[in-house]
């Protein structure tokens, strides 16, 4: 059993076996054959030996013909490991003494090799580790026919274990069958990661290099409360881990009940808790589990997985859906925030290829370059809003010009609409993420020029901590409970008050239930979650009374350590939600 910790991303916990997606992305169907079937497979298992070799003689011809005995030279010394006795010997035993299917003995024997070279601490050995991978991808390649598995076409349930999933691959994991994924890359709030979320899988990334330690087929447990990714677990922590999954069963339907219920706090302050959204689809869970409406619909999305722009029709019938299933409650439909971590794969002129993209050209930046696209947008929206409670929200705005701009666009928008006779809604609440310090600092100017805020901390940490939010590396400084994200908001809020206008809080922060007091006392009403966490939120919600989260907030204030904020919030929390069930066992 091997436990190695990263980021976790998405909460919930899945205990599969693992399919390795990636460069090593094989699947092995079958761990085990029957005894009856042993000679059999044993001699399948030598006839891709045979046939892998043959296929690394040819390598070898070729490469001595074109590029001379030196290179020749690899392929020789992999099939010179492929036809290794002791190794074939291993592998063959396996096969006999425990019934191990070829596919599974052979990646299980090879990555044990690969892992020892790994380990001698010698750069030298430690490289050939990858000849003895790639052995194993022909063996394996040989041994499946050349089948390799997509990810979108699975039969049983697996936990993914990549090194990376890019925003695509992740659309698109198959919810039936993918119950957890971990990458050894990827940061807190990476698209990857809010992704998981979406889609309600548990997930942790940015691990570093744990890909050799798995063998596909292993079971694997994926704790995404704790970060942990647990490799070969025993049997008493399965046993631990499936004991946990049934009290969440249990615990997932008491807050069921609050499905139908309003969060209010126990001196009955009500607040709004909202669900954001990446895809339309989301909608339904949100509506399900009593969301107060859709305070984030992150409409870059809509390019994930298309090979072209999106068109007028394709934004008008994705918003009409998500009105049409929350009815009369408000609907955010923010512009399109592409570039940096969201950057389309397919669409190249959406692509910024700056060193330093989240400093760069993207989001709103980018809207105001694309004016076509951007009017585009902002007519599907106007022309939805028809229908229901739509507000529209700018991302990124970062000086007074440029909001005065973007809402010049959307005048003439409103004018073009006009003379064309089109169905429309003129009167549209319209506002802006605050997730920029430099928008922060002037909240009280911005306030006088929108109808309300919303506050994206995922960003606003990002710049205020000067750590890119998708590296891991110095995701250890990426922390909602720093004593300067704390002022920010205060900030934030303290101007929406004055000015009179509403402010929301949209980021990760407000999903996780420790810092859900401190923002009610900090002053907001209305936050905006990802869907899984509503009816948590609503459950934290109706344990305290605004005058203990204002306590709770003036007491954070007067830390000036963000572990020491965050200790302090959890220790609040577990007192005033004494009987909640969270996170992961105890271990
Ligand atoms: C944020 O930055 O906090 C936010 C909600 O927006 P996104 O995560 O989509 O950048
Ligand atoms: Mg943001």
């Amino acid at each position: 059993m091997l436990t190695r910790t990263g980021i976790a991303v998405s909460p919930g916990v899945a205990i599969s076996p693992a399919m390795l997606f990636g460069s090593q992305e094989f699947r092995i169907p079958q761990r085990f054959v029957s005894v009856d079937a042993v000679d059999s497979e044993v001699s399948r298992f030598q006839a891709s030996v045979a046939t892998v070799s043959d296929a690394l003689g040819e390598n070898e011809r070729v490469a001595r013909e074109q590029l001379g005995d030196q290179y020749a030279a690899i392929f020789s010394a992999h099939r010179m490991m492929l036809r290794d006795p002791k190794l074939n010997g291993e592998i063959e035993t396996l096969i006999r003494s425990k019934c191990f299917s070829p596919e599974f003995a052979a990646s299980r024997v090879l990555r044990n090799y690969a892992k020892t070279l790994q380990n001698l601490g010698n750069a030298y050995l430690a490289e050939r580790a990858a000849d003895v991978f790639d052995l194993e991808k022909r063996l394996l390649k040989t041994l499946l026919g050349e089948q390799r598995p997509e990810l979108s076409h699975l039969a049983e349930p697996v936990v993914v274990l990549a090194h990376n999933l890019t925003p695509g691959e992740t659309a698109n994991l198959n919810r039936d069958f993918v119950k957890g994924f971990a990458t050894e890359a990827g940061g807190h709030t990476s698209h990857t990661a809010i992704l998981a979320g979406a889609l309600e899988i548990p997930a942790v990334v940015g691990i570093g290099k744990f890909l050799a330690d798995v063998s596909a087929g292993d079971v694997v447990i994926i704790d995404g409360n704790r970060g942990e990714v647990i490799i070969d677990p025993d049997e008493a922590t399965i046993a631990q881990y499936q004991d946990f999954l049934k009290q969440r069963e249990s615990e997932s339907e008491r807050l069921a009940a609050l499905n139908t219920i309003e969060a209010r706090t126990n001196d009955n302050v009500r607040i709004q808790v909202l669900g954001n959204i990446e895809f339309p689809q989301e909608v339904t869970q949100c509506a399900k589990r009593g969301a107060d409406g859709i305070g984030l619909y992150r409409t870059e999305f809509l390019y994930l997985g298309s090979d072209h722009e999106p068109t007028e029709e394709e934004h008008y019938d994705a918003y009409c859906r998500v009105i049409e299933e929350m009815g009369d409650h408000p609907v955010v439909i923010r512009t399109l925030d592409l570039g940096a971590d969201k950057i389309p794969g397919d669409i190249e002129e959406f692509r910024t290829k700056a060193d330093n993209p989240a400093l760069g050209l993207r989001s709103i930046r980018l809207s105001l370059r694309h004016l076509e696209q951007f009017k585009t947008q902002l007519r599907a929206i106007l022309r939805a809003a028809v229908h229901g409670h739509i507000r529209i929200m700018f991302p990124l705005v970062t000086t007074l010009l440029e909001l005065r701009r973007a809402r010049m666009i959307l005048a003439d928008v409103i004018e073009d609409l006009e003379e064309e006779k089109a169905e429309f809604r003129r009167e549209i609440p319209v506002g802006m993420m605050v997730e920029v310090p430099a928008a922060a600092l002037l909240a009280h100017n911005f306030a006088r020029e929108v109808d309300f805020f919303s506050i994206g901390t995922n960003d606003l940490i990002q710049y205020t901590m000067a750590v890119d939010r998708a590296e891991p590396s110095v995701a250890s400084l990426y922390r909602a409970g720093d004593p300067s994200i704390l002022r920010l908001i205060q900030m934030v809020i303290d101007a929406g008050r004055v000015e009179g206008i509403p402010v929301t809080v949209c980021g990760q922060m407000s999903s996780d239930p420790k810092f859900v007091p401190l923002l009610i006392g900090l002053g907001i009403r209305n936050v905006s979650v990802t869907p899984i966490a509503v009816p948590e939120v609503k459950d934290v919600v109706r344990n305290f009374s605004v005058e203990d989260a204002e306590q709770i907030a003036k007491h954070a204030l007067s830390l000036d350590v963000a572990r020491d904020v965050e200790n302090y919030l959890r220790t609040e929390l577990n007192r005033l939600c004494p009987d909640r069930i969270s996170g992961s066992p105890d271990t």
